[in-house]
């Protein structure tokens, strides 16, 4: 539990349920959570190194007890599996693609962008995000159960659904909800007064995915990123998506390039949520479905990062006026 947050570390949501709760300071920094029945727990998604995962363990240890017997990933970002080694003995349970999708990107290139000549802005501002992780030491710890669409644990005799949704934020995005004590872990599908940044998958999967949620009725949603929230929380990211859309839409028809969308569209309401400037990748996105290419085509992270760079740049201006 923070010392100065109680809505940070371990949080009893419920009976069963726990959120492991981790400030929103930007790239890396997600959640996870626990569901704990008489004799085990099943845990949601592990941390971005060894030294956070580690932390969390101990937590749930001393609070709840129950020795981890299964492990679920929400989708292949290292931020969500990195921690994956430390919880070994257990059943690490995703969906079909993990596997092949988990090495596009590794904790030795992490580890080593750290100490790379920051040269570009690009860098500067990938180096300054990573800096307060160590990627040292991880050995990449795949699951061992993998599901295409749906699958359906138990503890104690009550049934946790684990739903395929992507691709999404990832072509592995799966929530899991625990329908009695009518708790979601979303993954990435929602991040909380943050902006999202996606990678493999479409707005219309996405906005499936969050439909997906709402029909599920959840009364509390840990999600991937930001603090705990109700149904609005993924009515707000279902709002973001649509407007970026249609914001992008108007761009792409007047033949702006992807960087002068993303500088030109105003975060409107959406300019509160920490990030801004990752509206390079919803953008891009965006026009990626414009234009009819594959949901799964890479972005180049340094071009998207130097955009980044540009528009933080052009907000702390804004803000010293
Ligand atoms: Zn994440």
């Amino acid at each position: 539990m923070g010392s100065k947050d109680p809505q940070l570390g371990l949080v009893q949501l419920t009976d069963r349920s726990y959120g492991y709760l981790q400030e929103d300071k930007g790239l890396g920094w997600s959640n996870a959570g626990l569901i704990a029945g008489k004799k085990e727990a099943l845990l949601i998604d592990t941390l971005f190194d060894l030294a956070l995962t580690k932390k969390m363990l101990d937590a749930i240890a001393e609070t709840v007890g129950k020795p981890i017997k299964r492990v679920v990933n929400t989708h292949h970002n290292g931020d969500h599996f990195w921690g994956n080694q430390l919880v070994a003995d257990a059943e690490i349970i995703a969906h079909r693609m993990f596997r092949s999708e988990m090495m596009h990107m590794t904790p030795e290139v992490s580890q080593a962008m750290k100490t790379a000549p920051a040269d570009t802005p690009a860098v500067a501002l990938l180096q300054k995000a990573l800096a307060p992780f160590d990627f040292s030491g991880i050995e990449l710890t795949p699951p061992t159960l993998l599901f295409d669409s749906h699958l359906t644990l138990y503890i104690d005799d009550l049934p946790v659904e684990l739903i395929h949704v992507g691709p999404a934020h990832t072509s592995t995005d799966v929530i899991v909800f625990f329908p009695e004590e009518k708790v979601l872990y979303a993954g990435d599908i929602v991040f909380r007064r943050c902006t999202p940044i996606g990678w493999e998958g479409t707005f219309h999967h996405w906005t499936v995915a969050l439909d997906r949620i709402a029909q599920l009725g959840p009364e509390t949603i840990v999600p991937g990123h930001g603090p705990v929230c109700g149904l609005e929380g993924a009515t707000e990211m279902r709002a973001y998506l649509q407007y970026v859309y249609k914001e992008a839409r108007v761009c792409f028809e007047r033949e702006m390039t992807e960087k002068e969308a993303a500088r030109r569209i105003d975060p409107g309401p959406y300019a509160e949520w920490t990030e801004p400037e990752r509206i390079i990748f919803n953008v891009a996105r965006a026009y990626r479905e414009f234009r009819g290419e594959p949901h799964d085509k890479p972005a180049d992270f340094f071009e998207m990062a130097e955009v980044m760079a540009e528009i933080r740049r052009a907000h702390s201006a804004r803000e010293m006026q």
